[in-house]
């Protein structure tokens, strides 16, 4: 039998195919700086996109290594999406320079942070670093709310469009749906929730006063002596007094965060120490931003009677 193609148009064809498939896959590569808006991603960019998180939900996002493969992935993404109000500022800055990567820098729609998106709370007056590692753009820790979760999202759809302008329908679709679920399911941990309302609690870090302000939880002490300041036995004491004097409820800690000083209190006062996910994968339950939420609310409504 007499082959009618020559090698080399074979090889055409095949390169000519490969190419033809690669580009109609070509997949908006997102850097996420934490395992929130990694989750977010997926949600808003389905598979239109591809996203990694620079930190998982058991570490401690104020304070992680640059290493060398977190430089190689931000030298290839398309898109940054952290949270920023100087959350990262300990190591974010010095990798985007590093990275020599153009389209992620700041000014770039590949350049998206999460709090810009929101109002920001706890925003200081004067900054004064004397008062510990004070975020001075406002506090960061935004996805406790699942409100502000949902502008974001829609920001991050407005901005994948811009980006990738052949899906923006995807992305609107995928927010129109993720909106959807997301407000049904907001209704459902607030009615779950509402014994919660006028509660005290006594948090190790203030990573919770979004998820306060959405449930109307009273924040009476921080077990760090000041943002980013471990306690010392002298402020601990003066916690556990404040417990007692102001009736609280619970001690709120982080996954990523050590119980010792929680575990302490609660031995001292017979309170609850309830460990919250803070982000998808703090727990085994948190496996995306529904799961997070699932987990944070029945935590609570356990431990607060
Ligand atoms: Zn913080």
């Amino acid at each position: 039998m007499k082959n009618t193609m020559s090698s080399t148009t074979k090889l055409t064809l095949i390169l000519g195919t490969l190419l033809i498939s690669t580009q109609a896959m070509a997949k908006v590569n997102i850097f996420a700086c934490e395992p929130e808006w990694a989750s977010l991603a997926k949600e808003i960019g389905g598979n239109n996109i591809k996203v990694k998180s620079a930190t998982t939900g058991l570490q401690d996002p104020h304070h992680i290594q640059a290493r060398p493969s977190l430089l190689a992935r931000a030298r290839r993404a398309d898109m940054l999406v952290c949270t920023g109000a100087e959350l990262e500022i300990g190591w974010l800055p010095v990798l985007l320079q590093k990275t020599g990567n153009s389209k992620i820098q700041p000014g770039q729609p590949g350049y998206f942070m999460a709090t810009s998106a929101v109002r920001l709370l706890d925003k200081p007056s004067k900054l004064d670093r004397s008062q510990g590692d004070v975020h001075a753009a406002g506090n960061p820790h935004i996805q406790t709310d699942p409100r502000r979760i949902a502008k974001v999202a829609k920001a991050l759809s407005t901005r994948l469009g811009q980006i990738d302008p052949s899906h923006a329908a995807d992305y609107s679709k995928n927010y129109n749906s993720f909106n959807q679920r997301w407000t049904k399911a907001m209704q459902g941990w607030q009615r779950q929730a509402a014994p919660l309302r006028g509660k005290s609690i006594i948090v190790q870090h203030k990573s919770w006063v979004y998820l306060e302000n959405w449930l109307g939880l009273k924040e009476i002490a921080t077990l760090e002596l000041k943002p980013g300041v471990p306690a010392t036995t002298s402020h601990l004491s003066q916690v556990m007094t404040l417990a007692k004097s102001q009736h609280a409820s619970a001690i709120i800690y982080a996954a990523y965060q050590s119980p010792k000083s929680a575990n302490w209190l609660a031995s001292k006062t017979a309170l609850p120490a309830v460990k919250l996910p803070f982000t998808v994968g703090g727990t085994g339950q948190a496996k995306d931003l529904f799961g997070l939420f699932n987990d944070t609310i029945d935590q609570l409504t356990r431990a607060i009677k």
